[in-house]
């Protein structure tokens, strides 16, 4: 079965998201956080997001590109990180959504580094740059969740990667696999403000 899908992305990006909904036909809510919501009220400020943009969806589709960053220079990243907020809400009518972060090509180069030999146990673990200069807050955290030891498993994450090009190959396994999370034990571990 298809699970719908919220899109969280950049402006910039939008050619992405007009091909994830009509060439691959995702079924996704069209809609994106543009207005600020008047409150001091956290909870009512996620539950108003939830309502109103995410609805019934139950995976987040963040796409990743040049303007996405936590340090992006002349960004304002506040929609994205509230539409990441929201989607790791837990609320009393709705449980967090799955994230499925995809790497825009333009950025293979900055978040795929290859691999390299670790100091501390001796196997290869694979250079995956998600951090500051590259998303915001809210999906490097709940990527790399803190945990003790050198490298994190596929377990250990609640968000899902996966790179464009992967992606429009199968997208209904990866949103199944960002879908599958929100059951998985680490989803206890996520957090909605990092
Ligand atoms: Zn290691």
């Amino acid at each position: 079965m298809s699970h719908k899908c919220f899109i969280s992305f950049k402006t910039e990006d939008k050619v992405y998201k007009r091909c994830i909904q009509e060439d691959l036909k995702i079924d996704m809510i069209d809609k994106s956080l543009n207005t600020p919501i008047n409150s001091t009220d956290e909870d009512y400020i996620m539950r108003k997001i939830r309502e109103d943009y995410l609805s019934d969806s139950t995976v987040t589709i963040h796409l990743i590109g040049e303007y996405s960053a936590e340090n992006s220079l002349f960004q304002d990243q506040s929609y994205i990180k509230r539409e990441l907020q929201a989607s790791l809400y837990n609320g009393k009518n709705n449980t967090k959504n799955g994230i499925l972060g995809i790497v825009l090509p333009n950025m293979y180069d900055k978040i795929f580094k290859g691999s390299e030999v670790c100091s501390i146990c001796g196997k290869s673990h694979d250079i995956v740059c998600i951090n500051d200069s590259t998303v915001v807050k809210e999906f490097s955290y709940n990527y790399y969740i803190p945990k003790d030891g050198c490298s994190w498993s596929e377990e250990d994450r609640f968000c899902v990667l996966v790179k464009w090009n992967d992606f429009v190959k199968n997208p209904e396994l990866y949103i199944n696999k960002a879908y599958d999370k929100r059951f998985s034990t680490i989803s206890k571990k996520t957090k909605v403000r990092p």
